[in-house]
């Protein structure tokens, strides 16, 4: 499948609404040793449009463990449930920080699912995390 092209424009457009962050995970791009991907969250498999509606702002881990999927399993009621959708939903509507906020912990069945299927609380993502918080940069 080509990769559709997206101009610079929309990545910055899609990257400043994101203010630099992951929108899943919430990483920071300017503490990443990788450009982060424009993201489709309806994937183009799925007729998912390279607009600045159906794109997102995403790290590479988050981007590669999403691949394709737009569903992942709730891991408390085991159901498939749909994924987190930057665009229709709030984040801190399905997510929260735990109390050390090294951990991202699914408030709903949309939020656990995500958890679980983009593995937002990666070793290397939670390290880093450590790192940000003890020198004042995380929760972004
Ligand atoms: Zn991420």
């Amino acid at each position: 499948m080509t990769k559709p092209q997206i101009s610079s424009q929309l990545r910055r457009s899609v990257t400043e609404r994101a203010k630099g962050c992951c929108e899943y995970c919430r990483s920071q791009e300017m503490f990443s040793t990788q450009v982060f991907s424009i993201e489709h969250i309806l994937p183009i498999s799925q007729s998912g449009t390279t607009t600045f509606d159906n794109l997102a702002l995403a790290c590479q881990g988050c981007n590669n463990h999403k691949y394709a999927k737009t569903q992942g399993r709730d891991p408390v009621t085991l159901k498939i449930t749909n994924l987190y959708h930057p665009r229709l939903q709030v984040w801190g509507v399905h997510f929260t920080w735990s109390n050390d906020y090294l951990i991202i912990i699914g408030l709903t069945p949309i939020g656990r699912a995500t958890v679980e299927t983009l593995k937002l609380n990666r070793d290397g993502v939670v390290n880093f995390r450590r790192v940000l918080y003890e020198t004042g940069n995380h929760p972004p």
